[in-house]
């Protein structure tokens, strides 16, 4: 039990803000604070934090709570654990009514694993610097590589004696067990005797984010030896690889100040650039970024800038989780360095600025960077530069056009010249992958809503057409998805241009990741796999007669409506067809251009309120260039169909 004293000095001195900002980038909103919810994924802020009340809210997810909630649920902790996490951050002496080693004993296997991980790195930081061998082999290492004390220190670097089973033995005199100090991965078992496992290695502790120890890298010294490189702690309570970033713990309010993340490889890279005066720093440790990683790194920042030298293997694993993160909305940059220099050799030669000068002039977007590396190996061969096309399309395809609506263009124009392919081509290729994907998703959602469905049907539920519904509410609001929708069915088989018909016409305009409406959505990649898979349009009476009631009287509605929104929108505001040609061309490109022009309003709108409450400078600049970028986009869609767009817009 902890005692009532502690508890009291806890409550009273915990700051919610405080303690939420050590894990989450914080932003003033009036009197409250704001940010993206930790507890679910999101792109924008549902996160409330009160000062005045000392709680935190979740407007997506519901999780709600006070500080010791918070660090419960954040850390996965138990109360006490969350205490004591409180009681460690705000240093005040934690007491407890019995604390018998008996006790401690019983405490759960991952507080114990923190104890004595904590054990341990003092254990190594103490033989570093107090002991013969520890100076001489260890440290000697250290400021070899340039590691000043402070450094070493901060990162509480230390060493481990070549003799077998020194740590053993001063852990086994504190009381520790040998089946969790190996589970720890401190010490092992071999035919019944147990050993150190560092000996004769220098040790990085790693840091979880409440600074306390979860695990440890060890780096031989010898150069001879078969023994690796490397030792890591294996996976166990504490220490899940897949949620660990080198660094964080030191470099977390470095990443939110700077609004930047550094990703290097190794440990020594972080340290150096800690040293040089670059903390928004961490390591992948060598793997590819995980999805855990990534919303650990986008609570604080969604810019993601990778230093890369050109023979290291672990930046190359890193990059292929890199599609993950555009998906994600990260702006992610590449910095290739000088050869020969790794990060940190080059910000020991360069200092602080010149580093930051230098990766300023050498950032490059991962797609343009992706082209580069496969250009390269690419040559003369067909086959390997389809291979590319269809890869970098597909990367393309992963960008989040919502958050930023020019950037997937942008790469799609860079890649076709480079690549020499035709940009319309490319433009279908990157929304054939689009499509794969929302009707992968779409698919899940189905079988998700019929496993649901299914639970909840009443017991006489036999006539399904009893219970047609009136199209959704949603529908009225997007007219302009249904209508690009209606021309596809109804005009996709016809001629565009001599060389397109209406179909391929719509499938290079619409993104089906920006369909809102979930019904067209589903249709419209319906019509398209058709299209794919048999290389012509689908029967009209195949979405007439379709299966799901809902879906055929809404359609049917549509597709007999008369006169057509567009036509609609002619006859009211007195319009002349821009298209004399045939008549349902100017159907088409009235519709297209509606719903083109529909979808950049409701971008500028969101924009706009986004802007109305936004406080934090360097956002409210990003919403700005968005919002720009809106109006330049809106300005050019108005010139290509001037008179349908600009009629719709003035008495909208
Ligand atoms: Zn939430």
């Amino acid at each position: 039990m902890i005692k009532q004293e502690t508890v009291n000095e806890i409550m009273h001195r915990a700051d919610i803000v405080d303690v939420v900002g050590q894990f989450l980038k914080l932003r003033k909103r009036g009197i409250n604070y704001i940010a993206n919810c930790p507890f679910h994924n999101e792109k924008t802020p549902s996160f409330n934090v009160s000062p005045s009340k000392g709680i935190y809210k979740c407007f997506g997810c519901g999780k709600a709570g006070n500080s010791v909630s918070f660090i419960q649920e954040h850390e996965k902790l138990s109360y006490p654990e969350a205490m004591r996490w409180l009681a460690d951050f705000y240093k005040i002496p934690f007491e407890e009514t019995e604390k018998s080693p008996e006790v401690q004993q019983q405490q759960q296997t991952g507080e114990s694993l923190r104890i004595i991980n904590e054990f341990a790195a003092n254990y190594f930081h103490d033989t570093l610097f107090k002991t013969e061998e520890g100076e001489i082999v260890g440290l000697s290492y250290f400021k070899q590589r340039g590691f000043r004390k402070e450094t070493i220190e901060k990162f509480k670097l230390g060493y481990n004696a070549e003799y077998h089973d020194v740590f053993l033995g001063a852990a086994l005199a504190k009381g520790y067990q040998h089946d969790l100090l190996e589970k720890a991965g401190l010490v092992k078992n071999r035919n019944g005797i147990y050993h150190d496992v560092y000996r004769g290695r220098v040790i990085f502790p790693i840091h979880g984010m409440t600074g306390r120890v979860v695990g440890f890298g060890a780096r031989i010294l010898k150069t001879s030896d078969k023994a690796p490189k490397y030792i890591n702690t294996p996976e166990n309570e504490l220490y899940i690889k897949s949620k660990i970033l080198y660094g964080m713990y030191q470099a977390r309010q470095s990443i939110g100040k700077h609004d930047e993340c550094f990703l290097v490889e190794g440990y020594t890279d972080v340290i150096s650039m800690h040293q040089g005066g670059v903390e928004n720093v961490v390591a992948s440790s060598g793997t590819s970024l995980t999805e855990d990683q990534l919303r650990v790194i986008g609570q604080l920042t969604r810019n993601l800038t990778i230093l890369y030298d050109g023979d290291s293997a672990g930046i190359k694993a890193a990059l292929r989780g890199l599609d993950m993160a555009l998906s994600q909305s990260f702006n992610v940059q590449l910095v290739l360095l000088p050869d020969g220099d790794d990060p940190d050799s080059f910000i020991q030669k360069t200092g602080a600025q010149g580093f930051l000068d230098y990766v300023k002039q050498h950032k490059q977007g991962v797609i343009s960077f992706r082209l580069q590396i496969g250009m390269g190996e690419v040559g003369d061969d067909p086959m390997k530069k389809s291979k590319l096309v269809n890869e970098i399309a597909e990367s393309i395809s992963k960008i989040n056009k919502a958050e930023d609506f020019s950037l997937q263009d942008h790469y799609i124009r860079e890649a076709s010249q480079k690549l020499k392919v035709d940009e319309s081509g490319l433009v279908n290729l990157v929304n054939k992958y689009i499509r794969d994907r929302v009707e992968t998703e779409s698919r899940d959602r189905d079988r998700q809503a019929a496993r649901e469905e299914v639970e909840q049907l009443p017991p006489d539920f036999d006539h399904p057409d009893e219970f047609e519904a009136a199209p959704s509410t949603t529908a009225t609001n997007l007219e302009h998805e249904w209508q690009i929708l209606r021309i596809l069915i109804e005009f996709g088989h016809l001629a565009y241009t001599e060389e397109q018909t209406v179909a391929q016409l719509i499938f290079q305009r619409v993104d089906p990741a920006l369909l809102e409406d979930v019904t067209v959505g589903k249709l419209f990649n319906e019509y398209a796999s058709h299209y794919e898979k048999f290389g012509n349009t689908p029967e009209i009476h195949i979405f007439t007669n379709y299966p799901d009631p809902v879906v055929r009287n809404k359609l049917s509605a549509l597709l007999h409506a008369e006169p057509h929104i567009s036509e609609n929108w002619s006859l009211k505001y007195g319009i002349k067809s821009i298209n004399d040609r045939l008549p349902y061309m100017a159907d088409v490109e009235s519709s297209l251009s509606y719903y083109e022009n529909q979808k950049v309003m409701i971008f500028i709108n969101d924009t706009i309120k986004k802007l109305e409450t936004e406080t934090d400078p360097r956002e409210m600049l990003r919403l700005q260039m968005k919002f720009l970028e809106l109006k330049k986009l809106e300005r050019e869609i108005l010139q290509k169909h001037e008179p349908v767009v600009f009629k719709s817009l003035k008495f909208k």
